[in-house]
């Protein structure tokens, strides 16, 4: 019979969610939803000295704002709780202790400083030390040591950790989703500590038991775990649940985008864009990082940003909802090498969905930038704006760059544009220009383009000339929507006044 789909995402509570986890947990999302199964958060909390107050919060904030919705988990409930490895710290021992029945675990006494000193007789020698299937029997542990030492040992409390005995000479087959056939020798591989010495599990144990105990189908997680997947697959044999192990997919790695290397938050610094999904200050140093959130890109926009960085479709089509991409998810079509950041592109993704953003919910975000900067605007205004200057922008911040004029009149004037344009008689015109606009009446945005090209038609004059001035005396440079639709939004008052002030101004100074 087929298994019920149950993927988890398991993130450890030590900081922002880096983007490169938000893809893992929305590849896991999509995987679940597409094959009707269940998505589930579980908190990887048993490395307590990595502990940072308030990542975990940070996390369902996270999913939340992305609509990625959980059916189970830390915050949400289920019937496989607790989802929090930390409150699950008392069911791990008897699993370890499983292992040491079945001689698949022992008991290592070693403490730090022995190990440290091993570690630089190892180094002496220009070796590598590792805890393994060559070095275990010079060791302290009970496998070295005699019962009765071991017992000793354990009576006395002596501090301990369990490990995993990696069987010597063993050929480790992991079936990955992905990657195909990954094969391991297993004397080279350490043998991990399973069980700390503060009786907390470390997050192999934890994990794998959880895995079981949730019932996990398909375990969809970064390239860099395929390294620990031979102890994994090896734990489900030691434990004998082969049968129920569930599937591997290991995903490529997210890029710097130069291509070397993996995506960090200091390349975000360097290059000016986000790697979390929320806004994060730590906790510590108070350091502010940037978030997708924040600099304004859309949830939705993220997404369709993470679906493709290690994915395709397989089409040209590039916008797609999250239903969509539930339907059309498969892991087959994860590339097996990394995938680069581009930030050209993701603002690409913004602004195409920017543009289908009703003008109404812009221009509501609009008024408190506008507020911000001391100017009280009405919505009807804002989304008039909006309107006009909305196709030049991917981003909400980026409005008022391209729309200040409407608010303030200019302060000076692009002289390039004054060299290139501004002629003698340019002033007579303009003057003539702000009589026949000052006439009309219903000063709509016909109107005025009517009136003013067929005066500029009439005497025959430049119009590229005196268009380009009559912008400068109303914007101050060269840039912005349709003049008319400026004129018509700021009020022929307010446009005969800058008329009469560019007149007045340009040219007198020089
Ligand atoms: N706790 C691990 C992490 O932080 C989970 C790895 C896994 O999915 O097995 O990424």
């Amino acid at each position: 019979m087929e298994r019920k789909v149950r993927v988890r995402f398991a993130p450890s509570p030590t900081g922002p969610l880096h983007i490169g986890g938000v893809r893992t947990a929305l590849y896991n999302y999509l995987f679940a939803k597409k094959h009707g199964g269940d998505f589930l958060l579980r908190i990887e909390d048993t490395d307590q000295t990595r502990f940072v107050p308030g990542a975990e919060e940070y996390i369902i904030e996270a999913f939340d704002w992305l609509g990625i919705k959980f059916d189970e988990g830390q915050g949400i409930g289920g019937d496989y709780g607790p989802y929090r490895q930390s409150d699950r710290k008392p069911m791990y021992k008897e699993y370890a202790d499983k292992l040491i029945e079945t001689c698949w675990a022992y008991y290592a006494f070693d403490s730090p400083e022995e190990l440290d000193n091993v570690r630089k007789e190892f180094e002496k020698e220009k070796k590598n030390f590792q805890y393994d299937c060559n070095t275990r029997a010079a060791l302290k542990n009970s496998l070295s040591l005699s019962k009765e030492e071991t017992n000793t040992l354990l009576e006395n409390n002596t501090p301990y950790v369990i490990r995993f005995k990696f069987p010597k000479d063993t050929e480790i087959i992991i079936h990955d989703l992905i990657r195909g056939e990954v094969r391991m020798n297993s004397n080279l591989l350490d043998d991990k500590v399973l069980y700390k010495s503060d009786g907390m599990p470390t997050y192999h144990l934890a994990n794998i038991v959880d895995d079981h105990l949730m019932k996990i189908s398909h375990v969809i997680r970064g390239e860099e775990w395929l390294p620990s997947c031979p102890l994994h697959v090896m734990l489900y044999k030691a434990f004998g649940w082969e049968d129920t192990m569930p599937k591997f997919a290991h995903l490529p790695l997210l890029l710097k985008p130069e291509g070397n290397g993996k995506l960090s938050k200091r390349d975000g610094d360097r290059l000016g864009f986000p790697v979390f999904p929320l806004e994060w200050q730590d906790p510590i140093s108070k350091e502010t990082s940037s978030g997708y959130r924040e600099t304004g890109y859309f949830p939705e926009a993220v997404i369709n940003i993470l679906a493709l960085l290690g994915w395709n479709s397989g089409t040209e089509q590039e916008i797609f909802t999250l239903e969509e991409l539930i339907d059309i998810f498969t892991i087959e079509r994860i590339s097996k090498s990394g995938a680069k950041f581009d930030l050209e592109k993701a603002k690409w993704f913004n602004h195409q969905y920017f543009q289908l953003m009703p003008n109404d919910k812009i221009a509501e975000e609009y008024l408190k930038i506008l507020k911000e900067k001391g100017f009280n605007a009405s919505l009807e205004f804002a989304e008039k704006v909006v309107s006009l200057v909305k196709e030049r922008c991917s981003f909400v911040q980026e409005i008022w760059d391209q729309s200040s004029f409407f608010f303030l009149r200019p302060e000076t004037y692009d002289q390039k544009i004054i060299k290139k344009r501004w002629k003698e008689d340019t002033p007579q015109r303009l003057g003539e220009i702000a009589d026949i606009l000052n006439s009309i009446t219903d000063f709509s945005v016909e109107t005025t383009d009517q009136a003013v090209h067929s005066f500029i038609e009439k005497n025959e004059l430049n119009m590229g000339q005196i268009m380009n001035c009559l912008r400068l005396s109303i914007v101050g440079e060269g840039k912005g929507p349709n003049l008319f639709e400026i004129i018509c939004l700021i009020g022929k008052e307010e446009t005969l006044e800058r008329i009469n002030t560019a007149i007045e101004t340009i040219g007198k100074n020089e």
